[in-house]
């Protein structure tokens, strides 16, 4: 059985709101500490072009974390699986995103999944153009096309927020370089990065966007592959392994769906062959996850069983 109406969701938005309290909104990117902790909004997304929402659902987020996941399907069409995973590695860290630990102690120096900051940032690194603005382009142009909505941007205030205050990721960037997993010049592969995670919209084009990876990289609407299927099932591994930070586990038995998150409050989901979630509540616990989203996807995967396993 599915959640079939707005009203359904809108009772468990409700529900989960009363934890917003918990959490508190990230505010070490100094734009995201603007935003309203008491916000939560949620939409679901079906292959027949259903769409139910509840909450403040106009409300845009910044994807931050959650463009990891896109800019790795990305560059594994752009780069093909052998280029990207000599670079970055398959496995989860159990560590905090922005964790530098591992690289130092790990030989080669090659981050362990895409999912935390320093895989991502290698990701970012791989993606082709001549140009920031060029490469920054072209994946905007594919997120748009996930989303199947041309107006979707990044915003200034928050990339240049980051931007200013990135130092450390500047330290793992530099750290990357003295290894040779990255070459570039690290301000402009931060330049990249910061407008990457600043790309933003609503919990509609977030669940839009989780619909094609729960449909194996096709739009079920328009009838297009966006992305291969193998990249789609690669995509959703990581956001199993390695989604939802360092309570990835925990999240999997708990809730058990293909997800990943990220520190604006946004969390994508993707529940295979059945629907896309999007979900904005910038509240966060203390892993960096929604805490309101978390336990709104509590509520709906106990209800449903939208457990895969
Ligand atoms: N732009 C953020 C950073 O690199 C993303 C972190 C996140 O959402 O987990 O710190």
């Amino acid at each position: 059985m599915l959640c079939q109406t707005s009203d359904e969701l809108q009772h468990f938005v409700e529900e989960a709101k009363k934890h917003t309290k918990e959490g508190k909104v990230a505010n070490y990117i100094p734009e995201l500490g603007k935003a309203n902790p008491d916000q939560l909004s949620i939409a679901i997304h079906y292959p027949d072009g259903r769409c139910i929402s509840a909450g403040d659902i106009q409300t845009k987020m910044t994807l931050q974390s959650i463009s990891k996941v896109i800019s790795l399907a990305f560059v594994l069409m752009d780069r093909g699986f052998r280029y990207v995973f000599e670079r970055v590695g398959m496995e989860p860290t159990g560590d905090p995103f922005n964790s530098i630990a591992k690289l130092e102690t790990m030989a080669p120096a090659k981050p362990l999944n895409p999912m935390i900051n320093a895989g991502a940032l290698v990701v970012t690194h791989m993606i082709k153009g001549d140009t920031v603005q060029d490469r920054f382009n072209r994946l905007l142009r594919f997120i748009r096309g996930l989303a199947d909505d041309p107006s979707i941007d990044y915003c200034e205030r928050v990339a240049r927020s980051e931007f200013e205050t990135a130092d450390l990721n500047r330290a793992l960037c530099y750290f990357l370089k003295q290894h040779h997993i990255i070459t570039e010049d690290v301000e402009t592969l931060l330049d990249l990065y910061t407008k990457q995670c600043a790309i933003e919209m609503n919990c509609l084009d977030l669940a839009r966007i989780g619909l094609i990876f729960a449909m194996d990289g096709k739009d079920p609407l328009t009838g297009k592959q966006i992305m291969p299927d193998d990249v789609a099932r690669i995509c959703k591994t990581f956001m199993v392994t390695c989604g939802m930070y360092n309570a990835s586990g925990e999240f999997a038995i708990k809730i058990g769906i293909p997800a990943k998150s990220g520190v604006s409050g946004g969390i994508m989901g993707a529940v295979p062959g059945r629907f896309g979630i999007g979900i904005y509540g910038p509240a966060l616990d203390d892993k960096g996850n929604s805490v309101a989203g978390i336990k709104l996807l509590e509520l709906l995967s106990k209800n449903y069983q939208l457990s895969m396993f």
